[in-house]
């Protein structure tokens, strides 16, 4: 399936139910990435850590360009894993 929209498609698939994950907390984003015409399965970065928030760039997996960035509010206890 190929979604063409310039409207960015932001997919977020929480973490499923069922087993407590401390490791099973996963989340796929699928953005528009304007250099392959199609939403594509985006690659999150961490760009940034404040300490209210922390600032997330999403990178096209297939070419790496940069498709949308996020902001989260550090509510909760933060995890920050570095591949
Ligand atoms: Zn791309």
């Amino acid at each position: 399936m190929i979604i063409q929209n310039p409207i960015l498609y932001n997919i977020v698939m929480q973490q499923r139910a069922g087993k407590r994950g401390d490791f099973e907390s996963f989340k796929a984003s699928v953005l528009f990435c304007p250099k392959c015409r199609i939403a594509t399965p985006a690659r999150e970065k961490l760009l940034l850590i404040l300490p209210d928030s922390s600032l997330y760039d999403y990178l096209c997996t297939y070419c790496g360009t940069s498709t949308g960035s996020r902001t989260e509010k550090a509510l909760k206890d933060i995890r920050i894993y570095i591949p």
